[in-house]
């Protein structure tokens, strides 16, 4: 076991957590997991996914806007990057090494995603939804183009490793 490779400083006055400047919030991944199943089962998993899609790409998007000025990275450094901190945050283990610095499209490879660690009542199906909006989010903010839209690239996990295979992989195309 090592420890946290992300830096985390906590406000002794208010007990927040922050990363370079970012409020953060660590929780349980069971509790996690459970707010997810909840309301995958009020409003069906593929509306749950649509909503969740729009969430992640406007907050990779002003996560890399943030980061950027934080470190001074530019261009596919920042989306590398942003892959390296979720992963060190404990979500998966994220490789966008395929991803085309050119046209922002290829895969994105995760392994020990916590939606497939985490689902002790055996859903079954494609599990690791959240995540299709923050890559091409990610790649818009490299891109230039605004949280708003029109954005060039989408993205679907086209395997999951809760279907078998041992990691899930993340088609992020033009769409
Ligand atoms: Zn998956």
């Amino acid at each position: 076991m090592g420890d946290p490779q992300v830096p985390i400083d906590v406000d002794e006055k208010t007990g927040i957590w922050t990363t370079d400047g970012l409020p953060m919030i660590y929780l349980p991944r069971h509790f996690f997991i459970n707010n997810q199943n909840v309301v995958e089962d009020a409003i069906g998993r593929a509306a749950y996914a649509r909503q969740l899609y729009a969430s992640g790409h406007k907050s990779a998007h002003s996560w890399c806007a943030h980061e950027a000025k934080v470190h001074g990275l530019t261009g596919m450094a920042v989306f590398h990057h942003y892959l390296k901190r979720l992963s060190q945050r404990g979500w998966a283990q994220f490789d966008g090494g395929s991803i085309d610095p050119e046209t922002g499209c290829g895969e994105v490879r995760v392994k020990n995603s916590c939606f497939v660690l985490g689902n002790a009542e055996n859903r079954p199906g494609k599990l690791c939804y959240l995540f299709t909006g923050c890559f091409p989010g990610a790649l818009a903010w490299v891109a230039g183009e605004s949280t708003d839209g029109p954005h060039t690239l989408t993205c679907e996990e086209t395997r999951c490793a809760n279907e078998g295979g041992g990691e899930c992989v993340f088609e992020v195309r033009v769409g």
